[in-house]
């Protein structure tokens, strides 16, 4: 069993990061976001609750995504461990995970945090905006998305780090390099 949060701005790489961890630990790769943009594209319920908060670069209500992470986790695949990426992003959810953790009987084992200075997320963000079209990947909405984060999700870090959970990577670089950062510090755990 391996649990993993993945931290870190928008538009720092996690997403593919994320993919990388989980085929390697093999377990699922949780994205609150992919959940949504999904479930947008399938016309659903959910999506249309989720749609306008996201076109905003705002989060999404607790009320909608609370339920959502803890419906995914108890789903079979993720019994053997998932990594989350892009949840908790506030220290309220943080404190819902700790609780759906405790009713699955499931220790958090490492939240990695990458770490990307401003001008560079903001660059990879225009690019990813010219690769793949996300609405919410316009520079108003970016720059949002980003003061959303330093205010709300980065002081989560100390949460984590407060319980020693909190492990700090490298996010400047090629994939591969920050890859090759992140499998060092699953070295270390698993050493
Ligand atoms: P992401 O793919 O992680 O960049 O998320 C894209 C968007 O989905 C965010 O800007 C939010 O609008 C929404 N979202 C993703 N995860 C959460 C979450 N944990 N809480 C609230 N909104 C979220």
């Amino acid at each position: 069993m391996t649990t993993v949060i993945l931290l870190g701005p928008p538009g720092a790489g996690k997403g593919t990061q994320a993919s990388r961890i989980a085929q390697r630990l093999g377990i699922p790769a949780i994205s609150t976001g992919e959940i949504f943009r999904a479930n947008i594209s399938e016309g659903t319920e959910l999506g249309r609750r989720a749609q306008a908060f996201m076109d905003r670069g705002e989060f999404v209500p607790d009320s909608v995504t609370n339920p959502m992470v803890k419906a995914r986790l108890q789903a079979p695949d993720a019994a053997e461990g998932f990594l989350l990426d892009g949840y908790p992003r506030t220290l309220d959810q943080a404190h819902v995970l700790r609780d759906i953790l405790a009713d699955l009987g499931v220790d958090l084992d490492v939240v990695l945090e990458i770490e990307v200075d401003e001008d560079e997320v903001v660059s990879r963000m225009l690019k990813r905006a010219q690769e793949q079209h996300r609405a919410d990947d316009t520079e108003p909405v970016m720059r949002h998305r980003l003061e959303v984060y330093h205010a709300q999700t980065e002081p989560m870090a100390t949460y984590y780090a407060d319980q020693d959970l909190l492990a700090v990577v490298d996010g400047t670089g090629t994939i591969d390099e920050v890859t090759a950062r992140i499998f060092a510090v699953f070295d270390a755990v698993e050493a």
